[in-house]
């Protein structure tokens, strides 16, 4: 590892301390979606020093995207989201070793690819890609943090650990789509994907205590965040016996 004074301000945290961020040096954490979400997770994890990071999107940017993906700049308009994503985290911590994607994953690809790594985190938007990943974590065995989006609202829960329930355990159906692009604030997708970078780096440097699992419901209109305990569903057809 390279010197520790960057990370000097986290070391300090009692629970994480030198061996917690030699922890972080040596995981590697795959990314899925640099939009809103993957922005704010993108540049924590980075910046924690997480050793290995790993970003999936095949989109380019667009204009549209700039009130929330702050990753990428006025000037990266049609580049693509990976290679905006990977110049903006190699500027921050050229530490992190980052290796990107440029496609849309199937699941086969997908649990490739999550065996390369220790943790996903889904950043993508859409129940379709959001239970594509969930299975590739539960095939794979690896936690995923997910995370959704939507104007003023969020949610957050660690999925697919051990004895802990996956997406469809919580979310059997997948709620209805809106019939054109998704409202979101800028500042939501910040929040949420903060949550994420924080929740990978807990899980990833053995911070804390695992409880059971619970949905974080955050709620930035009424300024008020809930907790949801979260049950594995014995009978579920991705986690489930088959
Ligand atoms: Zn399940």
């Amino acid at each position: 590892m390279m010197g520790t004074e960057r990370y000097d301000r986290q070391i300090r945290i009692p629970q994480l301390g030198p061996d917690g961020q030699q922890r972080l040096a040596r995981s590697r954490v795959l990314v899925v979606g640099a939009g809103g979400l993957g922005s704010a997770a993108l540049l924590y994890l980075a910046a924690a020093g997480v050793g290995t990071i790993g970003i999936a999107d095949g989109d380019s940017v667009e204009l549209s995207n700039l009130n929330r993906q702050i990753l990428h700049r006025t000037a990266d308009v049609g580049v693509a989201k990976v290679v905006s994503a990977a110049r903006a985290l190699a500027d921050l911590n050229p530490d992190v070793s980052v290796t990107t994607y440029c496609e849309r994953l199937d699941l086969d690809r997908a649990i490739d690819l999550a065996r390369a790594h220790d943790l996903l985190v889904d950043a993508t938007d859409g129940f379709a890609s959001k239970y594509l990943l969930n299975e590739a974590a539960v095939r794979s065995g690896r936690p995923l943090v997910h995370a959704g989006v939507e104007g003023l609202m969020g949610q957050l829960a660690l999925l697919a650990v051990p004895g802990g329930p996956c997406l469809r355990c919580i979310f059997p159906e997948p709620p209805s789509e809106p019939a054109s692009a998704r409202p979101v604030l800028g500042a939501t997708a910040g929040v949420l994907g903060a949550l994420q970078a924080a929740e990978a780096i807990k899980f990833l440097a053995g911070m804390g205590e695992r409880g059971g699992t619970s949905v974080l419901v955050v709620d930035l209109l009424a300024l008020q965040l809930r907790r949801l305990r979260a049950e594995r569903d014995p009978q579920c057809p991705i986690c489930g016996p088959r």
